[in-house]
């Protein structure tokens, strides 16, 4: 059997890139290991897919090569994906700081990608195990074997092996000579000892790495350090890198705590949950004017500036994505073509494109996928 694509993947990059070549006349197949299309954008944002944002920017995103992703957000923007979404007539709302979810259920995102390959005319085989590719392009599973001239790599990242991540599309860049940028999971909790004894707490903060700083909640585990701002900070985190937490932003601490009879539980147990006051203050039940002004400086400095090594992160298992990939360097930013292997794609997350939390990932994978569908 002859294609003029194949695409390998039907997640969001992979589906959105098969549709747009499918409209373009084109004869795709969409070859996907797993029994059904589309299992992370099930899973995405709590089962109610965070599709994109109102407010995409380069900036919102981290690669080797800067700037590598601009032309592609920019051919295929957040408003052409939300004209999209409102032509299924699938309602969705903003849920904070621009993240747009399906009111109901990341199934409809789901339909309407299928619906859209549907009417392209792409044919798609699930469970297709196993593939193997030689020349340019033979591919080849289990009893079947097609050529195809274009052939769309969309496999994704390694989080979540539970639902069929694999390092396919990375493993046959390199075959292709590509590099690879080091992988890593990211979007994901931090590992920190002693937390146990605080699970379940959470605080809005700002926590800075590096140069990197957010103000919101953050979350404390059995296992350590999660919620919006730790999973923000995960991105730029390296290891043996420590974070450095305000646990008041808000509050001026020089002018609450000054020497008086108040403990210092009196003066902030409105600001910050009791538990979170011992394990920060174990001094917070004296009154201030018993505690050396020495000590109350040090106290202030726990409470805004309080630094945590992780010792690790949660791991690809939890992580939302993966940080690193293909190399974009090898890879032409108007196309999403190889420039090593011609007629080779790369969409969505197996390249080196990480966006933040908010529904970047997957604007990301839009945007790429249409790049890609509209160049073969
Ligand atoms: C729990 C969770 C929640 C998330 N929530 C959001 C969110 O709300 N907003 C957001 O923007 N991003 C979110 N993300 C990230 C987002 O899901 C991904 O960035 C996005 O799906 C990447 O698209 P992709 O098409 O590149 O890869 P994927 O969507 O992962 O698709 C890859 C496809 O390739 C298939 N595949 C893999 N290996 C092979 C192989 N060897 N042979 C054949 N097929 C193969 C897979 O089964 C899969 O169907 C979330 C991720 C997770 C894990």
């Amino acid at each position: 059997m002859n294609y003029d694509v194949v695409v390998i993947g039907a997640g969001a990059a992979g589906l959105m890139a098969a549709a747009t070549a499918g409209k373009r006349g084109k004869k795709v197949l969409l070859l996907e290991h797993n029994k059904t299309a589309g299992k992370k954008i099930l899973i995405s944002g709590g089962g109610r897919a965070n599709f994109t944002n109102l407010k995409v920017t380069p900036n919102d995103y981290i690669c080797s090569q800067r700037n590598f992703h601009k032309f592609a957000l920019k051919e295929y923007r957040e408003e052409d994906f939300i004209n999209l979404v409102r032509s299924y007539k699938i309602n969705f709302f903003e849920k904070k700081l621009g993240q747009l979810f399906c009111e109901v259920s990341a199934k409809e995102l789901l339909s309407m990608l299928l619906k859209e390959c549907e009417k392209a005319g792409v044919e798609i085989h699930y469970g297709a195990r196993g593939i193997q590719i030689t020349d340019q392009y033979k591919i080849s599973w289990k009893d079947h074997s097609v050529n195809s001239e274009k052939l769309i790599i969309a496999t994704g990242g390694l989080s979540v092996p539970t639902i069929g991540a694999t390092d396919f599309g990375q493993t046959l860049a390199k075959e292709y000579g590509h590099k690879i940028i080091p992988m890593r999971p990211a979007l994901v909790g931090l590992k920190v000892n002693g937390t146990s004894e605080l699970s379940g707490l959470s605080q809005v903060a700002e926590v800075k790495v590096g140069k990197f700083k957010v103000k919101e909640d953050v979350l404390l585990t059995h296992k350590g350090l999660s919620g919006p701002a730790i999973l923000k900070t995960s991105l730029y985190w390296e290891k043996g890198q420590a974070i450095r937490i305000n646990w008041l932003p808000e509050e001026n601490l020089d002018e609450l705590l000054v020497q008086s009879k108040k403990t210092i539980t009196q003066i902030l147990n409105s600001k910050l949950p009791n538990r979170l006051l011992d394990f920060l203050v174990p001094q917070n039940k004296m009154p201030l004017n018993e505690i050396p002004k020495k000590e109350i400086n040090k106290i202030k400095e726990n409470i805004r500036n309080f630094e945590v090594l992780p010792s690790g992160t949660e791991g690809y298992r939890k992580a939302e994505v993966t940080a690193g990939g293909v190399d974009t360097r090898d890879i032409d930013q108007k196309t999403m073509e190889s420039k090593l292997s011609p007629g080779l794609f790369f969409i969505g997350e197996v390249l080196d494109v990480t966006g933040q939390l908010g529904g970047y990932n997957f604007q990301w994978a839009w945007s790429s996928g249409v790049i890609a569908g509209r160049s073969v």
